[in-house]
């Protein structure tokens, strides 16, 4: 077998290309579903006291069941599946889904509590052809509120850094229910010592309501956006996230229900997991008119939502209708009056995809763009 970092490096490479292609896709075309949250198992071994989306009993959903949904999805023209609960670790054949998902064509990506990881498993991660795993950590010891610690989950972190062949993003969060703010810098310091990613997110109150963040968190959030430093990173020049933290509302089109969909574990289509019940129609009867309708519909819950996974597709759709907006949005300059800096990669894709062709020149780059990551 080759030795780590060449697979590694080589599963980089597949993965960019891959990941290069979703955004191509979405670039070019608004008729399908970007992205799908799929609940596997309801059922999650922890019980942290602010979460609403587990519970200590459901069976599995069949992996008959699951794989079902997935083709179902593919038939959509979704391009990435994150799996989701509970704790999806839990399902005894999650291996078997992920590799249809990749069968299938899309991204596979998976949030995990982590719990369940060791080196075993990883490893069986690895050969499924998972392309991204997220283990949100809450703080450094466990408390009444969550378990999901930094002590708790310390080795399996490192056994991650030590074996997996896909990355591996360490989320955090800051807000009004973490009580210890610096707690988000140690843990995103700690997953940079490993190797691994770190992003942080903001969490509401308990009556659902976004408070301002004060200047000791607002300082947490800057210094761990200083430890990742990629050429473009979402999480650092996340334009919604400048707004919330001040408090301020965005204004902004969420496409949930058509560019993003959350199928819970009765295959029922969900706006995201904030919005269960909207518009709550079994994934078996969805069709691309459902998914045009309610792309398209307002969400009253948008000004204050915090579920930036689905701000990002967002941002694809921005960049598709008016690509010089959305870039100034994206990377706005240092302070008012300076110029945005838009890294060189990020504008040439956009204009290849998006511009309009009125030479011979710029359609052959547009369809060799095309062809190169099959998206014609
Ligand atoms: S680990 Fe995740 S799914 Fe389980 S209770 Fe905590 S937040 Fe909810
Ligand atoms: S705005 Fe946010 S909370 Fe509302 S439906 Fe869209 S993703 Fe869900």
């Amino acid at each position: 077998m080759w030795p780590l970092s060449v697979r590694r490096a080589v599963r980089r490479c597949q993965r960019l290309y891959r990941e290069t292609r979703v955004i191509g896709l979405a670039l070019k075309s608004t008729a399908h579903p970007v992205l799908a949250h799929m609940v596997v198992i309801r059922r999650c071994n922890l019980a942290c006291t602010y979460c609403s989306e587990f519970d200590d009993f459901s069976k599995p959903v069949p992996t008959i069941e699951l794989i079902n949904r997935i083709d179902l999805l593919a038939r959509l023209g979704t391009t990435a599946v994150t799996l989701t609960g509970g704790e999806p670790l839990l399902h005894p054949e999650i291996e078997e889904v992920i590799r249809h998902i990749r069968r299938r064509g899309m991204m596979a990506v998976m949030v995990t509590n982590g719990y369940l990881l060791n080196v075993e498993k990883i490893n069986r991660l690895n050969r499924s052809g998972l392309d991204r795993l997220q283990i949100s950590i809450d703080n450094v010891r466990p408390d009444d509120v969550s378990m999901k610690s930094l002590k708790v989950l310390d080795q399996k972190l490192r056994w991650l850094s030590e074996y997996a062949e896909f990355p591996v993003n360490i989320h955090s969060v800051v807000g009004a229910c973490s009580e210890h703010p610096e707690d988000a810098l140690t843990i995103a310091t700690r997953a940079k010592e490993l190797g691994l990613i770190s992003t942080v997110g903001i969490v509401h109150d308990e009556t659902g309501r976004l408070r301002p963040l004060n200047a000791e968190q607002r300082r947490v959030i800057e210094e761990i956006d200083k430890l990742n430093k990629p050429l473009f990173s979402f999480a650092r020049h996340n334009p919604w996230r400048r707004n919330l933290v001040h408090g301020l509302p965005n204004e902004w089109h969420c496409g949930a229900g058509g560019r993003h969909l959350y199928i819970c574990e009765n295959g029922l289509v969900h706006y995201c997991m904030a919005q269960r019940g909207y518009p709550a129609i079994p994934l078996a009867r969805y069709t691309l008119e459902d998914v045009a309708r309610e792309a398209k519909t307002e969400k009253s819950c948008a000004p204050y939502c915090t579920i930036f996974c689905i701000q990002r597709v967002a941002l694809l759709d921005e960049l598709r209708e008016n690509p010089h907006q959305a870039l100034l949005k994206l990377f706005p300059g240092d302070g008012v009056g300076t110029q945005p800096k838009i890294p060189l990669p990020i504008r040439l894709l956009t204009n290849v995809l998006t511009a309009p062709h009125t030479s011979h020149g710029s359609r052959f780059f547009t369809r060799a763009a095309s062809r190169l990551l099959n998206i014609e």
